[in-house]
């Protein structure tokens, strides 16, 4: 249904915009084809406008855009450009499109009978590479649906992933804005030695593969009992981050362990994902290093509700609910200490469409709603240095805008639940 709807979106844009007319401009008579009141420009109207940076709130918003971006924002009329198209979302409250900074496009099944989700996205990756990039096109398209209108892709194949992100980017496709780490730096050897060069090539590899960000894989868990164990020194990670930044890439490091996470923070990269077990002095070193925190809480909600489709034995549910509960805990303290942190969902297989959830979680952790916007829209811009650009309404930057339908100032549900418009790029998804 999504799909149809999208593709057929010009259709849907002609019907529910009108042309803004200027009297005082209009062409002479008999002259229909002017170029004195037409623009290609679009302007949104909205009933409200939530800036999460300050809380902020414009009453009866307008927003301009010209091509993939923002123009003006603001209440006044009279910068709504002659004969452009006016996008009426009166009904509803806009916010910036959202940020998922945790995602694997990649992870997807096509459910072949009588195989597991992990060993069938391997199969595919390898024998049926075009069925896994539809697949992935799916899910771009459910990730779009929530909301979200930038992804940071955490782990996948280039072959796969690059198409993706051409596609989205040109408007073939629809779905998130996308950003690529590949296939990441992982180490199945350690206790092992690398060299310096050897590191840095591996960072060197990245930048030739297309990727917009280095992925670290600083330790390496079973899924079967959620045990884990290092697999770089802290020398090797600070040597990874040090490339990386020369390279002008940033660098995420993945950490579940706290061990691992205190060394991997101790490196300073740009974010770290998914660790539980922080203290106050891995709090004060993020926020010195400017290193923000991705918990990816629900994602193991997600594997907790999913444990007979992943072929995981019953008693790992309360293993993951044990890593929720220390995950929440972290999340509350590095919240409470002023840590930056970033919405992340680690979506994978049928999780895409639940990309939000993660929201609630840290409400529960103590953020009121407008934190947890700024998370899900400004940190996540951050994790990956295009604050500039991504996570706000704002002029120059993209034109990426929600409605949702309610206050998200008061609920966070609002967001969770109640998307019903998505601009991506200037460009019109109907739900
Ligand atoms: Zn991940």
């Amino acid at each position: 249904m999504w799909k149809t709807a999208f593709r057929r979106s010009s259709l849907a844009f002609a019907i529910l915009t009108t042309v803004h007319c200027c009297p005082e401009k209009k062409n002479p008579p008999g002259d229909t084809g002017g170029t004195e009141c037409t623009s290609d420009d679009k302007a949104v109207r909205l009933g409200k406008l939530v800036n999460p940076e300050d809380g902020t709130v414009i009453d009866n918003a307008i927003v301009v855009i010209h091509e993939d971006r923002i123009r003006y924002v603001g209440a006044d009329e009279k910068q709504i450009p002659c004969g452009a198209s006016v996008i009426d979302w009166t009904a509803y409250t806009g916010l910036p499109g959202l940020v998922d900074a945790h995602v694997h496009f990649t992870y997807q099944t096509d459910k072949e009978p009588g195989t597991l989700p992990w060993a069938r996205s391997s199969w595919l990756m390898s024998n049926n590479p075009y069925k896994l990039l539809d697949l992935a096109r799916g899910a771009a398209l459910a990730t779009l649906e929530t909301g979200v209108t930038t992804a940071i892709d955490k782990g996948g194949g280039d072959f796969i992933l690059n198409p993706l992100r051409a596609e989205i980017r040109s408007g073939k496709t629809p779905g998130p804005r996308m950003f690529n780490s590949i296939g990441g730096i992982s180490n199945h050897k350690y206790p092992s030695a690398f060299t310096a060069d050897q590191l840095k090539g591996w960072v060197q590899l990245q930048v030739l593969r297309g990727a917009d960000l280095v992925k670290v894989w600083a330790d390496q868990c079973s899924d079967q009992r959620l045990e884990c164990v290092p697999t770089f020194t802290f020398d090797e990670l600070e040597l990874l981050v040090e490339t990386s930044h020369q390279e002008g890439l940033p660098i995420a490091i993945h950490a579940y362990h706290e061990d691992t996470a205190r060394l991997a923070i101790m490196a300073g990269p740009d974010s770290i994902e998914h660790p539980e077990g922080l203290d106050a002095v891995d709090c004060g070193n993020m926020i010195d290093k400017g290193t923000i925190y991705v918990p990816t809480i629900d994602h193991n909600r997600y594997y907790k509700d999913n444990l007979a489709f992943f072929g995981y034995a019953p008693d790992l549910a309360a293993k993951f609910d044990a890593y929720i509960r220390d995950n929440l805990a972290s999340t509350a303290q590095a919240h409470l200490l002023g840590v930056k942190i970033a919405m992340g969902s680690d979506a994978v297989f049928t999780g895409f469409g639940q990309n939000t959830r993660e929201l609630a979680w840290f409400v529960q952790a103590g953020m009121t709603p407008l934190e947890a916007l700024r998370a899900a829209t400004i940190h996540g811009a951050e994790s990956i240095g295009v604050q500039h650009e991504i996570g706000k309404v704002a002029v120059g930057y993209y034109a990426d805008i929600i409605a949702v339908e309610g206050d998200p100032l008061a609920d966070i549900n609002v967001v969770i639940n109640g998307v019903r418009k998505v601009m991506m790029g200037g460009r019109v998804a109907e739900l």
